[in-house]
This record gives structure tokens, sequence and C-alpha cells, in this order.
């Protein structure tokens, strides 16, 4: 397309005197103006065209502006635009089975939100009332979402501001070899550790009062830390032997994102409830869920369950998941996403590491990588320190400027870069994105000792 600086000068201007963005200080932050997307990439209106190594954020799993998702929704517009939650409706019944064929185990059931965190607020309202319980434990290094319930489950900064309304919720340490939490100099001891560390937390927070333990599958935002083998089968007993719901979060690392359906399928564990949302229709129209096992629905048979929205299953957010899930299947995504990730992804992240001292670990699986940047590799010294700002964090920002001039989209979260494209990317994408990653990271090598 043709640059077009005005338009995109006044879409700024209007931007910067009437949008509230998301968690920014609104006068020091200047976005950019988009003009459009397709596929791996977008572009602005000055003619740049930019590489999504970050899929938005995290969900256009299929990439932007796929035809036949577009021309679902449309259809789904001109038939049935909308319609109340309390009837059924052909675009949410058929989302609801074509996501339940999926998702692992007897996990049956699908309740629809609008997003991410209103999944996780349901799926422990859930958890309550079928365990008569009220404490809900959750990891350190994670991300929940930002309404009330979900804020205080998440174990990062963000919720700091929020920290009034945590009713119940206890944090744990899980399991994180490259930043130990318990001095383990293996996977196996960090697996065991982290198990032993959790059922003492049980133990001492009472078992008769915890209703949940939520977990991200792989912790997507804190870093991509996939979990050592025997940890998630692990917290499965535990939730067992104590009458604990287990609440799978896969609102990032599902639909294709870890080169399978769901990343516990990786992991053979099924849990009780499984949250979801961004990949569910890469975004295109806002969408998450609650998939709920049998145990759980048998409680809310007879029952009324309290709890719902007035968009709940909304017919353009089922038909766009529709869509997507056959176009998903049609064309090999997640195949795409596993084969690509094992073939191409690891070995060039791994290439990257071996030419720039900065990068101190390589991790991650399918579509969803890592690179944990450091000052000093021997003592694992972040390139920037935890939660930094200003001109504490001018190392990640210089890194992130020069992906950017180079064009390339980088997701940036504290000292980290994460490789999250479209997992319909090519090769030759990939490989675009990796040369403009390698001018790039010898920025953050200047700040390495
Ligand atoms: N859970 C996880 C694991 C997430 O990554 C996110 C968002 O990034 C959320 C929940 C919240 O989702 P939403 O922003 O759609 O509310």
């Amino acid at each position: 397309p043709e640059p077009d600086p005005q338009t995109g000068a006044a879409v700024k201007a209007a931007d910067r005197a009437h949008v509230f963005h998301s968690w920014s200080a609104q006068d020091l932050i200047d976005p950019l103006a988009v003009a459009g997307a397709q596929g791996s990439y977008f572009w602005d209106y000055e003619g740049n065209r930019f590489l999504d190594f970050s899929s938005g954020l995290v969900f256009t799993n299929i990439g932007y502006q796929h035809p036949k998702v577009v021309a679902a929704i449309q259809e789904q517009a001109g038939k049935l635009a909308t319609f109340a939650p309390a009837f059924a409706v052909e675009a949410r019944s058929e989302a609801a089975r074509l996501i339940a064929e999926r998702t692992p185990g007897d996990l049956d059931k699908i309740f629809f939100t609008n997003g991410g965190a209103e999944a996780v607020e349901n799926a422990v309202r859930m958890a309550r009332v079928h365990t008569g319980r009220t404490k809900v434990l959750s990891a350190y290094r994670s991300y929940h979402g930002s309404t009330a319930a979900a804020i205080n489950l998440t174990g990062d900064p963000r919720r700091w501001a929020s920290d009034n309304g945590s009713a119940g919720v206890v944090r744990f340490w899980a399991p994180f070899l490259y930043r130990t939490p318990f001095y383990a100099e293996n996977e196996a001891q960090e697996c065991e550790r982290a198990l032993a560390h959790l059922e003492s937390t049980i133990a001492y927070e009472g078992p008769q009062a915890v209703a949940a333990i939520i977990l991200e599958t792989i912790p997507g935002t804190a870093g991509i830390m996939t979990p050592p083998p025997g940890y998630l089968q692990g917290v499965r007993e535990i939730c067992d032997r104590y009458g604990i719901v287990f609440i799978l979060d896969e609102v990032m690392a599902g639909f294709g994102r870890a080169g399978t359906w769901f990343a516990a399928d990786l992991y053979d564990v099924v849990p009780d409830l499984m949250t979801f949302a961004k990949g569910v229709n890469s975004g295109y129209v806002p969408l998450g869920g609650v998939a709920i096992s049998g145990k759980i629905a048998e409680t809310f048979a007879k029952r009324p369950y309290p709890g719902g929205l007035t968009y709940s299953g909304h017919p353009l957010a089922c038909a766009a998941a529709v869509a997507t899930l056959r176009v998903m299947e049609e064309e090999g995504v997640v195949e795409n996403a596993a084969r690509l990730g094992a073939e191409v992804v690891e070995p060039e992240l791994r290439r990257l590491a071996e030419r720039h001292p900065s990068v101190g670990e390589v991790r991650g699986v399918g579509m969803f990588w890592a690179l944990d940047l450091v000052k000093d590799r021997e003592t694992h010294e972040p390139l920037v320190p935890y939660n930094a700002t200003g001109e504490v964090n001018a190392p990640m920002a210089a890194f992130g400027a020069a992906a950017k001039k180079r064009g390339l989209w980088p997701f940036i979260n504290m000292n980290r870069t994460h490789v999250v494209p479209p997992c319909t990317v090519t090769e030759e994408e990939l490989k675009e994105g990796f040369a403009a990653l390698d001018e790039a990271l010898t920025v953050a090598d200047e700040h390495t000792v």
C-alpha cells in the first residue's frame, strides 16, 4: 500500500488526545499508528513494514487477516450479528463442539467469556462453589489477567497496585531451574523440591481450605518456562490427594502455540478446568472460555451456576473460532508450529546464543520461545534488574529499538525477548527475523560484563 503519512498523523493525534492505554503512563508513550496487516506482517502509514515476532499479544496464531476467517465473520454478521446467551445458537454450539473435541480428557463443557481474565475469574468461581472452599494457590512468575481475582493470582509487579483484594490467594514458587528458588542443580531436583514446597504450602494453609491450584501449563509472559518432566503430574496427584481443583491456564499456551492443540498434551496431564482465549480465534473477535470436566459440570447439573456475561458465546466471536479451528486443521497450523519450532527456531536460537554473550538461556517449544538476556552468563545476572524502568531499563529499550529499526517487532518483558510469531510463520520469515535479531543482540551484548 501507498504510504499515507497525513492519515497516520491524524490517527496518532486522535489517539493521543482521547485513547487511554493499558499499563501505561499516558504522557510517556508513543504508539505506532498501524495502517494494515497481513499474515506475519503489519505496516505503518510511513511505509515501514514489521515482521511480527509477538503475534500481537501472542494471539494471532493464524496471522493477520486470514481470508477464510474474515469471510466467516462477515457471513455471520449478515446472518445473525448478535444474540443473547440463554439461547442455542448455531455458531456457539459449533464452536463449543470443536473446542471440546480438542481439549484433553473429559473437559467437554465450554463456558464462554470475552477473554482470558474473565475465563480465570469464572474458573476460580467454579472451583470455589464446587469445593465450598475459598483459598486459591497460584505461582510467582505468572500472569492470569487484570480483573479482580485474575490480577491477584498474577505473580508479577502488575499486581502490586491491585494487591488489596487478594482474599484467599496464596502464592508459591513453581520450578524454574535457570533461576532456581530451590538451589537445585538439575531438573529432577528442581521438580522434586518444587513439589515438596507446594505440598508444605498446602499443609500450612490447611488443605481443607484450598479450593484450587492454578498454573499456566507453560508460563508465558513470565518467561516461557517449560516445566520439568513429572512436575505437572505431581501437581495433579497433590490435587487429587486433597480434593483440590486443578486449573490449567492455557490462555497463551493453547491452540497451537506449544506445537500441540494444548500445552497440557505435551505433559500428558488433564486438569479439572482449563482456561483459554487468544488463539481460539486468533483474537479476530474477543473470545475466551473455561473447558469444564465432567466432575465439575456435575456440580452445576441441578444447581444453577452463579455467573454469567451478556456476551457469553457471542455469535461473531464463535463464528471466528469455528473458522479458525477449521483453518488450523486444513492448513496443518499446529504441525507447522511443532515442525518449524524444532527444525528452525530452536537451532537458530541456539546459534544466536553461541554468538551473543547477552543470551543466557534459550527455552521453549513449538512457536513459544524466550531468550533470557543477561549481563553475566556465569552468574545469570539479568541484563536489567527485575521490574526496571527508565534509565535502568535502557539496555532492553536499546535492544528493542534496534530490532524495530531492522523491521522486527519483538515481544519484550523485563530482561527477556520472546520469539512468538504466528504459528503459520514460514521458514523464510523466521530466517528474516533471526537475521534482524542477530543484529539487535549486538546492542544487548554491549551491556554484558
Ligand atoms: N492468562 C494468561 C496465561 C495470559 O497470558 C493472559 C493474557 O496475556 C491472560 C490470562 C489474560 O487474558 P486477557 O488479557 O484476554 O484478559
